[in-house]
């Protein structure tokens, strides 16, 4: 699942560039028996499986091991909201991360002794860990200095001081099926330019919701 979005676009500029490195562990490698099993059903009953402790510790272990100083994340509904401002601060340090994703109904508690930091990236169930992860690991990379290529791209963008979002922003042609530029946008006046944007940056209604 990793590929698509770790070898394009910004992720494989980063890893290009030797900005960072990013990996994956196929938790079916750490699997039990001769089915390499990493799942089975919950004590106490209900429905769907749960990932099981051994290959899951086993699998975090080996990514420790890797990588000694690295946080353990745990990819799950009930964690800390994911947000830009998170996004700034984890791009700050100069430790690594491991990413734990569930799958199923989730995964045995006991994993959370080796977990950092609990994080989901909203309030809705995904099928598994890894659109979480992969969120998160863009969310991150793309601040680091040196990956974005216009430097100040990303202190502009919204979200950026915790609340503003971007203005809206507009490229050639200035006419297009009857559809305008704004004007001032035209004008090359930035003081104006600047007051608009300002005016367009405040927290509103999507147009279409
Ligand atoms: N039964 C669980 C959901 C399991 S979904 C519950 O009701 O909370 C399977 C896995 O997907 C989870 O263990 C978690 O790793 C991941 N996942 C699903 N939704 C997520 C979210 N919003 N944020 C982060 N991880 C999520």
């Amino acid at each position: 699942m990793f590929t698509g979005v770790f070898e394009n676009s910004m992720m494989w500029k980063a890893q290009k560039d030797s900005i960072v490195e990013l990996s994956t562990i196929n938790l079916r490698d750490f699997g039990l028996g001769p089915r390499k099993q990493v799942d089975d059903t919950p004590y106490g009953g209900g429905d769907g499986m749960l990932l099981m402790i051994e290959p899951l510790w086993n699998a975090v272990s080996k990514a420790k091991e890797n990588d000694p100083t690295a946080k353990v994340l745990l990819m799950t509904p009930r964690g800390v909201r994911w947000k830009q401002a998170l996004a700034q601060e984890y791009s700050e340090t100069d430790h690594g991360y491991i990413f734990i994703c569930g799958r199923y109904e989730g995964y045995d508690e006991r994993i959370l002794e080796l977990v950092d930091q609990e994080v989901s990236v909203g309030d809705y169930v995904l099928t598994g860990g890894e659109l979480p992860a992969m969120t998160i690991v863009d969310s991150i990379v793309r601040l680091i200095p040196g990956v974005l290529g216009g430097e100040s791209s990303a202190a502009i963008e919204s979200f950026s001081d915790g609340e503003t979002l971007e203005f809206p922003q507009y490229t050639r042609p200035v006419e297009f099926n009857d559809l305008v530029v704004p004007e001032i946008l035209l004008s090359g006046h930035h003081e104006n330019i600047a007051t608009w944007r300002k005016e367009k940056s405040v927290i509103t209604k999507p147009k279409h919701q």
